[in-house]
């Protein structure tokens, strides 16, 4: 799906391309939210999807969502027993369904990030672990490998699923890669493309209507990181409310500033690629740059590591100028011409600008 299916989406009627959806689907969608390492984030940041919000769009995609574990009500019931595997949690069974048994799966959705262990003598996964089978503890790893397989796509929700985030930054004691990482490590191939949908935490707009485009049988376009170039292939500076304070070389000197750029506190929207300022957050309301302090990079792929961190400094050397004044008589047109400038390098330098310095954290 491009940017122009995208603004459609944002324009006209999504519950109608919803309904649509569920009519050619011709029934229930079967949908697992599948958590690994991380904080359930973006689970939370579903709740605050606005167009539609989440229940509209349960509803109106006819998604039966079998396992949602932040979402769902636990049901405890201590040794029930069925098909042969055992779980402490009667709403593990239908993932455990999904996973050992014929129950269908159509969409995966990862919830942060796999954790592998740390060689030699890896735990496999074992720091993270989801019920049981036949008494023995089913890590999120081995059901991320059994029902990737078998999903019709898999969608990697939030900057720990498709980067690796925070739980594989420097030191990365757990062994956290990113999904399509683990999938490569354990050699499970998917019927298509991993979706990569950054951010910490991804965006629930985004999220839907990737989900609603993959079921209309759209395939989003992704870029070389596996994003959907839908929502990723522009920079947050070129369409900050700032910018026009970075072009006359208004800079902030605090993160209370109302008007001026971030960019010498250490503003990342320079080297983030993300649609952030074009759709904003909370229903359009506002994001990051707009309501201060400032983009922290956490669509970046290398967040929250270099050239990300540290968070409260400007990017040394980067983009090679440095602007600190308007004093200078003239000073204004030139910080213009500079910041034509510096957009048309980070354009032509996207592969540059993103190039990750953590192996381990690269898909
Ligand atoms: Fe906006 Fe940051 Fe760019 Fe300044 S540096 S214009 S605050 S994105």
């Amino acid at each position: 799906m491009g940017a122009t299916a995208v603004i459609s989406f944002y324009s006209g009627d999504i519950r109608q391309v919803f309904a649509q959806v569920a009519q050619q689907n011709g029934g229930k969608v079967h949908l697992i939210w599948l958590p690994m390492g991380g904080d359930t984030g973006c689970a939370v940041s579903m709740l605050q999807a606005s167009n539609p919000d989440l229940i509209d769009a349960v509803e109106d995609l006819a998604i039966s969502a079998d396992y949602w574990q932040v979402l769902m009500t636990p049901d405890y019931d201590l040794g029930w027993v069925s098909g042969g595997y055992t779980n402490e949690d009667q709403s593990q069974v239908p993932l455990m369904d999904a996973a050992f048994g014929d129950a269908p799966v159509d969409v995966l959705v990862v919830e942060g990030t796999p954790l592998l262990g740390t060689p030699p003598g890896g735990s496999q996964g074992s720091y993270c672990t989801i019920g049981e089978n036949n008494g023995t503890p089913v890590t999120a790893y081995e059901l991320l490998q059994k029902l990737a397989a078998k999903a019709s796509y898999v969608v990697a929700v939030g900057q720990c699923s498709a980067f690796g985030g925070i739980p594989a930054a420097k030191g990365n004691l757990t062994g956290a890669v990113p999904v399509t990482e683990a999938l490569k490590t354990a050699g499970v191939t998917t019927k298509n493309p991993v979706v990569n949908l950054a951010g910490c935490p991804a965006h629930p707009d985004w999220t839907l209507i990737t989900l609603a485009s993959i079921l209309q049988g759209f395939k989003p376009d992704l870029d070389d990181l596996g994003r959907p170039t839908a929502f990723f292939s522009t920079i947050i500076h070129d369409n900050c409310p700032r910018r026009g304070a970075y072009d006359r070389g208004q800079f902030a000197g605090t993160y209370d500033d109302p008007v001026g750029c971030y960019w010498h506190l250490g503003c990342k929207g320079p080297i983030t690629y993300s649609s952030c300022a074009i759709t904003k957050w909370n229903g359009g309301i506002s994001f990051c740059t707009q309501a201060g302090p400032m983009c922290w990079g956490c669509m970046h792929p290398n967040f929250p590591d270099a050239p990300v961190a540290p968070f409260f400094q400007e990017i040394p050397g980067f983009p090679g100028i440095n602007i600190t004044t308007l004093e200078v008589a003239g000073a204004a047109a030139v910080v213009v011409g500079a910041g034509l400038a510096i957009g048309t390098v980070m354009k032509s330098k996207k592969g540059d600008s993103e190039k990750k310095e953590e192996p381990a954290k690269g898909t």
